[in-house]
């Protein structure tokens, strides 16, 4: 199949049966390579908060490795100390937990082969191969020409391996400033490949480490340490986003450099996950906490992990949603709408359907016996009859959504107005006589009904049929609650899409929270705890926020009922 049709595929939720890295993976296992074994990782530099891109490429790891009997390491990519900080490293390891890749006991740290990096870099300088180059940043950089025009060789490339032994031990016991020299590999300053062009493999920076502290004033570069760190935990499979695709020449040198025998890790690259609607560059999700354009990493709105889960999404609505997208090999984006369809696949089977009302309006049923309350018995979930059933009380006064009112109704508007009839879920049949309207703001303040007792839901007698069914809550038994609804968090598909002199900032949604105070739930939510997840009658899934308290639930919308997604698909 070719990628083109794969996109479709992937586009259109389907799961191609083996994805090309499978497919390669099969083919080595056939000629024996690395005796079977399959070991992948998941390599974070820790430097934020992971998001849903990562969790894709958790999951494709995690899940070959599953799926060839092997192994998965995480493995931090703990190589710039400035940058680096012990809260994201926490954050990484509840995310991947969460999502629930398991590295056993193989939690690594490229910090923890700086020794071994070091003495190979010293036997790559003895075999000739790597040089100290005095110059500074600026002047290399410019040596190294364009992908058109070769490089320039630098005047300290052909010193001895003696010398050179001796200026890379002085740079290690912290002789020299930062930036005053660094390692190089001499490689061919000429080669089409950028990348091949001498690379710089180890620079000075008298920087603290969140783990080796001061041990280090040279901290290797990600190329150099990347490879060499898969070879050393004998990965076989070292899967990466494609930009890295350039960098592959220069892994494999690496690696030739220091391995022994047959066995080297093999560099695959899978397009990234992109997604509408968001960014997902580390830089622009931390510029977006640090100035407050949301409310921290995990905020519900963020492509975060972390935030996906506040939000409500769990990792098996993730999981599917990985295996729609699929693994290509060429860039594309994917519509967010999959992800909603994931998590509402999920969560209809396990939600239990309650009644919430958002914004409230009371209705006093003037026919109904006054201090009179019925448990009427429901069920938790009709996509689940072991989830069992619950009562919810009912009684005289009531609240339904304001929208589910009108006072002068078009014809098909199957809710309730004037000299209508609807009927409340699991409860009555009611019908409109009256409604009081406040004199100041011109809002409905309440409305009268009468009931019919021998339409109750379930008896006998109750088969008489209403056009319109309204979710409701008992006023004197709801709990008062706070809903976050979300939108998108920018407001076009591309965010980068900008005017000139503008950036992806100026697209942000200015509307993307809104926070609905007195909303009114059925009791039976007081015991429920940050996390838990429901389906609001009518209204879509939820979940307990962190901010919960036993005083104030609190609700963050994770999607509506809506499901644009399988729309699309059933056209
Ligand atoms: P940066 O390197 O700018 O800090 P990064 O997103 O590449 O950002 P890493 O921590 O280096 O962050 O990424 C860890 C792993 O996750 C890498 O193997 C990377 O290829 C993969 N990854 C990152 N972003 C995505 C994405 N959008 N889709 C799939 N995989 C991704
Ligand atoms: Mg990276």
């Amino acid at each position: 199949m070719n990628d083109h049709k794969a996109n479709h595929r992937e586009q259109a939720g389907e799961q191609a049966s083996v994805n090309f890295i499978e497919a390669i993976i099969n083919e080595e296992l056939k000629e024996g390579k690395n005796d079977g074994r399959v070991h992948t990782r998941f390599p974070p530099e820790p430097n934020g908060y992971l998001h849903i891109g990562h969790a894709k490429s958790i999951l494709l790891n995690f899940g070959l490795a599953q799926k060839y009997n092997g192994k998965f390491n995480l493995r931090f990519d703990d190589t710039n100390p400035t940058k680096e900080e012990q809260e994201y490293v926490d954050s990484i390891l509840e995310d991947v937990k969460w999502l629930g890749a398991d590295w056993e006991d193989r939690l690594f740290f490229t910090s923890d082969y700086f020794d071994r990096l070091y003495e190979w870099a010293e036997k790559i300088i003895l075999d000739g191969k790597a040089y100290v180059d005095d110059q500074p940043a600026e002047v290399i950089s410019e040596q190294r020409g364009t992908p058109t025009q070769p490089g320039t060789e630098s005047p300290f490339r052909n010193r001895t391996p003696e010398e050179n032994l001796d200026l890379f031990r002085r740079m290690k016991a912290g002789e020299f400033a930062d930036g005053e020299k660094v390692l190089r590999a001499k490689i061919d300053m000429a080669s089409p490949n950028m990348h091949m062009r001498d690379p710089v493999m180890y620079r000075i920076m008298h920087a603290h480490h969140h783990r080796t502290g001061d041990k280090w004033c040279i901290y290797p570069m990600y190329d150099w340490a990347h490879g060499e760190s898969d070879y050393i935990e004998g990965i076989t499979h070292s899967i990466c986003t494609l930009e890295f695709e350039v960098h592959r020449p220069l892994y494999d040198w690496f690696v030739d450099q220091i391995r022994e025998g047959e066995y080297r890790p093999r560099q695959i690259e899978f397009a990234r996950l992109n997604l509408s609607y968001t960014v997902m560059s580390k830089r622009k999700l931390l510029e977006l906490v640090k100035e407050e354009y949301v409310n921290g990493w995990d905020d519900p709105r963020m492509p975060t992990i972390s935030g996906l889960r506040r939000r409500g999404y769990t990792p098996e609505s993730l999981k599917l949603f990985a295996e729609k997208v699929g693994v290509a090999k060429r860039d594309n984006v994917i519509d967010v709408a999959l992800l909603e369809h994931s998590i509402r696949e999920d969560l209809n089977k396990k939600a239990h359907r309650v009644m919430a009302v958002l914004e409230p309006v009371r209705v006093i049923i003037t026919n109904y016996p006054e201090g009179q309350v019925e448990e009427m018995e429901t069920e938790n979930n009709p996509e689940d009859p072991s989830a069992g059933t619950r009562k919810i009380p009912f009684s005289k006064v009531i609240y339904i959504e304001k929208n589910d009112f009108m006072t002068d109704p078009p014809r098909k508007f199957f809710r309730l107005g004037p000299g209508r009839e609807v009927r409340l879920k699991g409860a009555y049949i009611i019908k409109c006589e009256d409604y009081k309207v406040n004199d100041e703001t011109g809002e409905v303040e309440e409305i009268y009904c009468t009931y019919d007792p021998d339409s109750r839901s379930g008896m006998e007698g109750s088969k008489r049929k209403v056009k319109g069914t309204l979710h409701w809550v008992s006023a004197q038994h709801a709990l008062d609650a706070e809903v976050r609804l979300f939108d998108r968090l920018f407001m076009k598909e591309d965010p980068e899409d900008v005017e000139e002199g503008k950036d992806y900032k100026s697209n942000l949604n200015p509307d993307s929270l809104k926070v609905l105070n007195g909303c009114k739930v059925e009791p039976g939510l007081k015991n429920a705890v940050a996390g838990d997840k429901y389906q609001f009658q009518r209204l879509g899934y939820f979940c307990v926020d962190k901010d919960s308290t036993a005083e104030k639930p609190v609700f963050n919308r994770t999607v509506p009922l809506r499901d644009s997604w399988a729309k699309m698909k059933g056209r």
